[in-house]
This record gives structure tokens, sequence and C-alpha cells, in this order.
């Protein structure tokens, strides 16, 4: 059943990819398993899963512990400096750095173990007062303030976009992430690459495909609905 939903995703992923005359290779199918057990996760590994989304510092430890060494663990969920240490070896990248405060503590870490990690910037697109991620103009002078960490690779841009009924509403924001993202590129900062794209969720993902993402984010569509009640 859980084949199921991943296959039906990796029909949909591929239809709006042949819409938009883009190739399947291009996009990252990122699993959000955040909320759901090790079972469940393991699983989807045994089926050739290796790329898993987490949005809490606990539950990335934990379920890296349990599972094998070559998943690649994103952490997609806003990051409060006092925990970066706990993840700074495990995950291959934060989507969420929207603060020079927080990308000078992943420095920090990241140099104690000699590392570099992958970093997206959080853009909060539709400037909507409840999320975090730094408003479209404060993104290029930020990108220049960090791009001197040596053991940070801003790797491009993440948006959560806002929960509608019809996904339709949503593509202006993933155009408008898109060519912020090709604005900064123009720029040839030291140091950044504006590879990557992250935009698109369950319910809008298609739609982000077709304005250009490069990684979407999916959760409800492969693991079915999370259940809040145990938090
Ligand atoms: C939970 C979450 C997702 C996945 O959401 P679904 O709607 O279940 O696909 C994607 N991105 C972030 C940042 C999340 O926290």
């Amino acid at each position: 059943m859980l084949k199921d939903n991943f296959e039906e995703v990796e029909k949909k992923i591929q239809a709006a990819c042949d819409r938009s005359g883009r190739r399947r290779e291009d996009i990252t199918l990122i699993a959000v398993s955040k909320t759901k057990p090790v079972d469940m996760l393991k699983e989807a590994y045994d089926f050739g899963t290796r790329i898993f989304g987490e949005n809490k510092v606990q539950e990335i430890t934990e379920k890296y512990d349990a599972l094998p060494r070559d998943i690649s663990w994103h952490m997609i969920g806003h990051l409060q400096r006092n925990k970066v240490k706990y993840i700074i070896d495990k995950v291959d990248y934060i989507h969420s750095v929207d603060s020079v405060r927080l990308a000078e503590t992943i420095e920090k870490e990241a140099a104690k173990h000699n590392l570099t990690v992958k970093i997206l910037v959080e853009v909060n697109v539709a400037g909507e007062e409840s999320k975090f991620g730094l408003s479209p103009e404060e993104v290029l002078p930020f990108i220049e303030e960090i791009s001197e960490f040596s053991h940070i690779q801003v790797c491009g841009l993440m948006t959560i976009a806002p929960f509608v009924e019809n996904p339709e509403e949503n593509r202006p924001y993933f155009s408008r992430l898109r060519k912020l993202s090709v604005d900064i590129d123009s720029k040839k900062v030291n140091n950044v690459n504006m590879s990557m794209l992250s935009m698109g969720m369950t319910n809008d993902y298609e739609v982000a495909i077709e304005e250009g993402a490069t990684m979407v984010r999916i959760g409800t569509g492969l693991f079915g609905a999370r259940n809040y009640a145990h938090e």
C-alpha cells in the first residue's frame, strides 16, 4: 500500500515533467517522513527510497540511528541554533536557513567536523505572517553576507507556499521564487550556486514542477495523513 502511494506520486511527477518538457532525473523527491514510525521508513527504504525529509532534530537523530547509513537526510523544518550540533554531521541538506545567526552557528559546527554543509535559503514568497523565511528583497544581501562562510555551500532557495484549495493559486509564488533564483544566479556571488529550488508539497508539487522545482517535499501523498495526537 505504501508502495502504491510512491508509485502514484512517481506517475504524477513524470506527468508534470512531460507537460513542462523537463527530465525526471532533474527532480529530487524528498519523502517527508515526519511523525511516521521507523518501521514505515524501513518499508520505504526496502523498496528503494533513500532520501527522507524531517522537520525535528530529535526525530532525525533517532531515525538516523535506527536506519541504514546510505540514507540522505534533509532537514526541512525551522532549526534552532542550539540544536544544530546534533544534526550537523547527519544531514545532507538544511532547507530552512533564514538568519545570519543560524548560518553562523552552522558554519561553526560544520568547521568542527571539517564538513561543508549544503543549505538552502528559506524565502517567504507569499509574505505570510505565520511563516519563517526571508522576504524576497532580503535574500540577495543575506546570501552575499553568508557566502564568505567556508563550511557552508549555498545551493539554492526553498519556500513553503500557502495552504490553498486550488494549487493553481500557488503558481505565481513558485514562479516568483524561480525568477528570484535566476536573478541571484546572475549576480555570480562567489561560492554560491542557485541550482536547487525546493518547492512543492503534496497539495501543489505538480504545479511546482511545472514552475521549475528541482526538489519536491512530499509527506501525506506518500505516507498518508499525519497524526499529531501523540506529540
Ligand atoms: C510537512 C512538510 C512537508 C510535507 O507536507 P505534505 O503536505 O504532507 O506533503 C513539506 N515541507 C515542509 C517544510 C514540511 O514541514
